[in-house]
């Protein structure tokens, strides 16, 4: 019997349709980032926009063909069939398809009956017609052409014959891949599978069935997994699930899936290990966080809270982990609370790389108790507890000393709130005075300190600020309301929160912001 894994190849489309989420939008520069990191990861294809869409798509592809270099995935520009009653060489669409000069195109084809006839007004015939004549241009001009069979779940149910036939046009004409989408995301598994199996009987061997899938019943992974199953050979999806409304299919989830539970091969040798260092500057440079529950690679896709979870994890990794967190380049850690025993703590170090000794673990176990009374809240801030853990032993940072720290915020011409903060800090022996305005007091602050900071330590460049968020903590103890307040930060390779707590927000922000400067400063070069 052949051990051979089976090869899936992937497709990616977080540039194209990973960008059609609200809220996210990326410059041609980020996208050409992305682009590097997709091929580094060792993805099959990129599809890097739709070029008859808008300009910038325009501008990506004509960068890409000179700035990008890559290694393993193939660029993919996106596109429609010719218009209905149109003629393919008076296509706007298909010219600028043709004028991306990639490789490798892919079309979106009408494959349902009822989008043919209500939503294009035109007949089943032209409909097939519109893929066959658009498929062999593209052909003629020298492209590989992959066909994404649009609404094709929903198509094949109501109109198997049309859907067919739509299919069928594309693989004579000479589409390498046809690949079925279940664009509304509203189907399961198990007809995604029935169908798939279905449609890999009836093309055959000349051609690649590949599945795209929406997220709408929280089932995209699976329903590309039973296509999978059935016999697909491609998966298109994106980065973090990333798409309009619910999101498309996983790749984060997808690939490990693939490659670590069924031994199918999606990514060349080693390369799953860059997973999650992936993902997160992906969505670094799309300023979208990672899901912490995400699978794999989540923040607290392997973490561990409960003492005695801990400790028995510490004796046997592989008893409360479903796979080694290495494997896709992430990691066990420990989550620490007021609750958490000797054992956590001592295990939480290890982690951190601290060597922390008896009497220290005691130390840190006091503080933590007295701090989290007060309203500190530790398991969302490692960075904060990494710098407790670390006073403990006796640490000190000498990066900088604050001498004084103010913020001004004042009303201008009865409208604008004007805020302004100086520091004065040293740094060795030198003294240092900034003042800065912001659009708020943590800004101004921020800012300020920036200055002082930066000619000395030119490593808080690629520092900054991600994330601020406020709680009000309830004020029934006698010490009254107290404020909250988690800072996210990143230097675009580690992601770190800080925290600070006081009746006085400003006084919560500052411990927060002066504690993620530092944190960042101690990893600078590690
Ligand atoms: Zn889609």
């Amino acid at each position: 019997m052949s051990t051979e894994p089976r090869v899936v190849e992937v497709f990616d489309t977080t540039l194209r349709d990973g960008l059609q989420v609200e809220g996210v939008s990326a410059s041609v520069e980020d996208k050409l980032r992305i682009a590097e990191q997709l091929d580094w990861l060792g993805v099959n294809y990129i599809e890097g926009g739709w070029p008859g869409a808008n300009p910038k798509d325009i501008e990506f592809f004509a960068r890409a063909a000179t700035e990008l270099n890559l290694s393993t995935s193939m660029l993919v520009a996106f596109g429609s069939t010719r218009r209905p009653r149109g003629k393919v060489d008076e296509d706007d669409t298909l010219r600028n398809l043709i004028e991306a000069n990639t490789a490798a195109v892919c079309i979106v084809a009408k494959s349902s009956a009822y989008h043919v006839t209500e939503a294009l007004q035109t007949s089943l015939d032209e409909g097939a017609a519109m893929i066959a004549d658009s498929v062999k241009y593209l052909r003629d001009a020298g492209r590989m052409v992959l066909v994404d069979m649009e609404h094709f779940f929903d198509g094949y149910q109501a109109d198997q014959e049309f859907s067919l036939r739509a299919l069928e046009a594309a693989v004579v004409n000479g589409a390498t891949h046809v690949v079925l989408c279940d664009t509304n995301g509203g189907s399961l598994p198990p007809e995604v599978g029935a169908i798939t199996a279905a449609v890999v009987a009836h093309v055959g061997s000349d051609v690649t069935v590949g599945i795209h899938c929406h997220d709408d019943t929280g089932c995209a992974v699976a329903n590309s997994m039973a296509a999978v199953a059935a016999g697909a050979g491609h998966v298109q999806g994106t980065l973090n699930g990333l798409g309009e409304r619910t999101g498309n299919a996983n790749l984060t989830t997808i690939i490990p899936n693939l490659q670590l539970k069924l031994g199918h091969r999606c990514l060349p040798d080693d390369r799953l290990v860059r997973l999650t260092s992936v993902s997160h500057h992906v969505a670094e440079l799309l300023n979208r966080a990672v899901n912490p529950q995400a699978p794999y690679v989540g923040s607290g896709a392997f973490a561990h809270k409960a003492g005695l979870h801990a400790s028995a994890i510490a004796r046997k990794k592989d008893a409360y982990e479903h796979i080694d967190p290495e494997a896709v380049g992430n990691g066990t850690r420990f989550v620490v609370s007021e609750m958490a025993g000797r054992a956590t703590i001592t295990m939480k170090a290890a982690e951190l790389g601290l060597d922390i000794d008896g009497p220290a673990v005691n130390t840190v176990i006091d503080d933590l108790k007295r701090l989290e009374h007060e309203g500190y809240h530790f398991e969302a801030a490692d960075a904060s507890l990494e710098l407790l853990m670390r006073k403990a032993t006796g640490w000190q940072q000498e990066f900088f000393n604050v001498e004084s720290m103010r913020v001004i915020t004042d009303e201008t011409n009865g409208a604008d709130f004007g805020t302004e903060a100086t520091v004065k800090v040293w740094v060795g022996d030198e003294r240092h005075v900034h003042t800065a305005e912001g659009n708020g007091p943590v800004n101004a602050i921020d800012r300020a300190l920036r200055l002082a900071l930066t000619p000395s330590f030119p490593a808080l460049d690629r520092v900054h600020l991600t994330d601020f968020k406020v709680r009000i903590l309830d004020g029934a103890g006698a010490t009254g309301a107290v404020t909250r307040v988690l800072l996210d930060a990143t230097d675009g390779e580690r992601d770190w929160t800080t925290i600070g707590v006081s009746t006085n927000i400003i006084e919560a922000s500052w411990r927060a912001l002066e504690e993620s400067i530092v944190y960042g400063l101690l990893h600078a070069d590690s």
